[in-house]
């Protein structure tokens, strides 16, 4: 099938990643779990922290530890630079157009959320329908639904294939003069697919409908230029991209967050108040009430200076080699059936064993030293689709290595020969 990642495939990339190299960068790896090596594939969950992204986090608990914007104290003035130094990192990674276009949230969740009821609730009515698609995160879903409930809207979801990729066609007939919205998830945490996000906007933007990314898992693993993308919004979580948890970023075009108005107020967020009346501060200000996560947001910066040392492309390409490594090696483990074999996929290898819960199957590879992730992923309708409760889901990192595989497989021989045959 010949679509539109918005992936540039064997780019001029020259650049080689050394996995052994920047492991030494992430203490947390350098341990046994019940007397093993840790073999860490539980990355589509969260993502370890390289030391510098912790000695950030400390160094402003102790040294710069003030809040930001309205102190005129010299700690409040480094605390606001980085804070705000960030926001520029965050910029340039993502090529927003505009510092004002980057708005600090607490993750992807959040985003979302923010989008769902400041931009599409007060313009969406009984009648208008919402697209989203079979394979989303419920962070996806459930703001919809709440969205659906609240004006009486209808969400119209894409169907997908055996494969775990998007009928393009259903989304193109699904488009029309009802179509308020659409919101899509770039990398699937649950299948590893990658969708057409350049095709599905494209199509969007020609009936004037805007379009929501869901990058939660796309940030570490793809080179996102939301310029080129057109995206109207993305939404990312720092705790993906080997940041703190608790942080993330909203991008949206200048034009709909001006026109946008806030859903959660206080301090930060205003330029006047007066007992009757509030005016609403400039952009990004305006969506970011309260006491942001300052540390988090400082930090974040660092792990995007951190992936951008190693260039994404890079750590991409090393990736997929490991993907394709231990997609070849399951398929030698007896029982096993891949979910998920999207033809342009990244990360993610999720799976079911004959005779075997994945819980079990999870817990079985922690005595061996294997994290991995057993349930349903936060994709309950997805897992309804494919006829399954659960799977279990390796998923990789910058720092895995042949060896994190081999003892994986190693692990699921183990398994298999408990559950027996
Ligand atoms: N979307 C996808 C595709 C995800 O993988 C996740 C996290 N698993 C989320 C959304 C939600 O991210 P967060 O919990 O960081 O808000």
């Amino acid at each position: 099938m010949n679509v539109d990642t918005g992936i540039n495939f064997g780019s001029s990339t020259e650049a080689v990643f050394d996995p052994y190299r920047a492991r030494q960068d992430f203490p947390v790896l350098d341990q046994t779990v019940h007397g093993k090596p840790l073999a860490y594939l539980d990355n589509a969950a969260t993502t370890h922290k390289p030391q510098a992204v912790i000695d950030a986090t400390t160094k402003y608990y102790a040294q710069d530890n003030s809040n930001v914007h309205r102190g005129l104290h010299t700690l409040s003035e480094r605390a606001t630079r980085d804070y705000e130094g960030a926001r520029d990192k965050l910029q340039k990674f993502f090529n927003a157009s505009s510092r004002q276009e980057v708005l600090y949230t607490k993750g992807t969740t959040d985003g979302i959320n923010l989008v769902a009821q400041c931009y599409v609730r007060p313009r969406v009515g009984p009648g208008d329908e919402i697209i989203i698609t079979h394979m989303e995160h419920h962070s996806n879903i459930v703001p919809w639904h709440m969205v659906c409930e609240q004006t009486g809207a209808t969400l119209k979801v894409v169907p997908i294939n055996d494969a775990g990729e998007l009928d393009l066609d259903a989304y193109l007939d699904m488009l029309g003069p009802k179509t308020r919205f659409v919101s899509v998830v770039y990398l699937s945490n649950s299948l590893g697919t990658i969708n057409p996000v350049r095709d599905i906007i494209d199509a969007a933007h020609a009936q004037g409908v805007p379009v929501l990314l869901d990058g939660a898992q796309a940030s570490s693993r793809i080179a996102v230029d939301v310029q080129a993308l057109g995206c109207d919004f993305y939404a990312m979580s720092g705790h993906k991209v080997y940041g703190p948890t608790g942080v993330g970023m909203l991008y949206g075009r200048e034009a709909l967050l001006d026109d946008m108005v806030p859903y959660q107020g206080g301090g930060d967020m205003i330029r006047t108040v007066s007992l009757n009346k509030t005016t609403y501060n400039d952009l990004p200000y305006k969506f970011e009430a309260g006491t942001p996560n300052i540390a988090g947001a400082i930090a974040l910066g660092i792990a995007l200076d951190y992936l951008s040392g190693h260039g994404v492309e890079a750590i991409d390409e090393h990736e997929r080699q490991l993907l394709d490594y231990a997609t070849d090696a399951v398929a030698e483990v007896k029982g096993l059936k891949v979910i998920g074999t999207a033809e342009h996929k990244a990360g993610v290898l999720s799976f079911v064993l004959e005779g075997a819960h994945a819980h079990d199957v999870g817990t079985i590879l922690d005595t061996q030293g294997v994290a991995i992730r057993a349930g349903h992923h936060c994709t309950m309708p997805l897992m309804e689709r494919f006829g399954v409760a659960a799977t279990a889901r390796a998923s990789f990192g910058l720092y895995n290595t042949r060896e994190d595989v081999v003892q994986f497989i190693t692990g699921l021989h183990k398994t298999i020969e408990l559950f027996g045959d």
